[in-house]
C-alpha cells in the first residue's frame, strides 16, 4: 500500500465539535419526522407580507426573500403542498412616490383610482410576484406565478364606493390552483381580482389568503408578518398570545386591541379555522426560517389560532 493509499483509507479525524453538530442535526431531523408525516400531501397556504419582504440594508444579514424561498422549497420537498399568497403595500407606496403620486388612506385603506390601480397591478403582478417566483425557482422549476385574474381564480366586487378599485372576494375558483398543486408546482398568487365585466380590483392579500385556504380545504393558513405575533394590546409587546381560541380572538377584537393591518389577518384566521382549516398562524417573518421553526419543531413561534 502506497503512502497516499494509506492516507486515503484512514478515516478523517472528527473533532468533538463536529460530532456534536452532527448529533444536533440528527436530532433536529428526528424531531421533524412526526411533522413531516403529519403534513405529507396537505395544502398549506402561506401569506408573505409586503413588510416581511422588505430587504434589510445590512450587507451581512440573510436575504429574507431567499430564506423564505428555501423554506417553501423544503416544505415542498418533504411532501407538503405550499400555496403562496403575497402582499406588496410598501412596494406600491414606493413606486407611487417615485412617480410623484400622492397616496390617500381612508381608515387605513388605500384609496385606489384608475392610475393607482394600474400602479398596484404592475407592482404586484409584474414585480413582487416575479421576485418571489424567481427566488423559489433558483432551486428548480417549481413556482408558477399568477394573478387572481388568471383562470378566474378570484372574482372581485367593489368594497366601497369611496375606495375606488379596492375589491372584496366574491368568489374563488380554485381549479387552477388544484391543478398546479397536483402537478407538484408551487402557485404564487398576486391578489388582483376582476369582476364579471373584467374590471380589475386590488384586494387585501390577507383576505385572499384566508379565502383560498378555506376553498382549498387547507391544513394550515400561515401569515408571515413584521411583528412577533398577535398582541392583546397593539402597542404592548408583553401581551403577545401564543395560542388563541376563537373565543379569545373574539374577545380581543371586541376590546379594540387590534388595529390596522392586523385586523384582516385575525379575521382571516378566525374565518378559516371556523371553515375547517385545522390551524392558522401569525408568525414573525423577520425571524430567519420562521416557517421551518413553526412547521417542523416542537417550539412553535408566533401566534397559533385554533377552534
Ligand atoms: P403585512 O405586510 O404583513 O400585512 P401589516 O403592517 O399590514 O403587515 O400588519 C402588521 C402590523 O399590524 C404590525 O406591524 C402592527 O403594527 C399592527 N398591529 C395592529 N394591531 C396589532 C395587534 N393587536 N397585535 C400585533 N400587531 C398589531
Ligand atoms: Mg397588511
Amino acid at each position: 500500500m502506497s503512502a497516499t493509499e494509506r492516507a486515503a483509507s484512514v478515516p478523517p479525524r472528527v473533532t468533538r465539535a463536529q460530532k456534536a453538530a452532527a448529533e444536533n442535526t440528527a436530532s433536529v431531523l428526528v424531531e421533524a419526522l412526526p411533522y413531516i408525516r403529519r403534513f405529507w400531501g396537505k395544502i398549506v397556504v402561506v401569506k408573505y407580507g409586503g413588510n416581511a419582504l422588505h430587504k434589510s440594508d445590512g450587507a451581512d444579514e440573510v436575504d429574507p426573500l431567499a430564506s423564505f424561498a428555501q423554506d417553501v422549497v423544503l416544505m415542498r420537498a418533504v411532501g407538503m403542498l405550499p400555496v403562496v399568497v403575497h402582499g406588496g403595500g410598501p412596494q406600491i407606496g414606493e413606486l407611487m412616490s417615485r412617480l410623484g403620486k400622492e397616496t390617500e388612506f381612508r381608515n387605513g385603506l388605500r384609496v385606489t383610482d384608475a392610475d393607482t390601480l394600474d400602479i398596484a397591478r404592475m407592482v404586484l403582478v409584474g414585480k413582487v410576484n416575479r421576485d418571489i417566483v424567481s427566488a423559489i425557482n433558483v432551486h428548480g422549476p417549481l413556482a408558477v406565478g399568477m394573478s387572481g385574474e388568471d383562470a378566474n381564480l378570484i372574482t372581485a366586487a367593489q368594497a366601497h364606493v369611496d375606495l375606488g378599485f379596492v375589491g372584496n372576494v366574491s368568489l374563488v375558483d380554485p381549479t387552477m390552483l388544484q391543478r398546479l398543486v397536483a402537478e407538484g408546482l408551487i402557485p404564487v398568487v398576486a391578489t388582483i381580482g376582476a369582476d364579471e365585466s373584467g374590471q380589475a380590483y386590488n384586494i387585501n392579500a390577507d383576505t385572499v389568503a384566508g379565502a383560498l385556504a378555506e376553498e382549498l380545504k387547507a391544513e394550515k393558513l400561515i401569515f408571515l408578518t413584521d411583528i412577533e405575533g398577535l398582541r392583546v394590546v397593539a402597542d404592548d409587546p408583553s401581551t403577545v398570545v401564543h395560542q388563541a381560541s376563537l373565543e379569545l380572538i373574539d374577545e380581543i377584537i371586541r376590546s379594540g386591541g387590534i388595529q390596522g393591518g392586523m385586523m384582516p389577518k385575525v379575521e382571516a384566521c378566525a374565518r378559516a379555522v371556523r371553515a375547517g382549516v385545522t390551524r392558522a398562524h401569525i408568525l414573525d417573518g423577520r425571524v430567519p426560517h420562521a416557517l421551518l421553526l413553526e412547521l417542523f419543531t416542537d417550539s412553535g413561534v408566533g401566534t397559533m389560532v385554533l377552534p
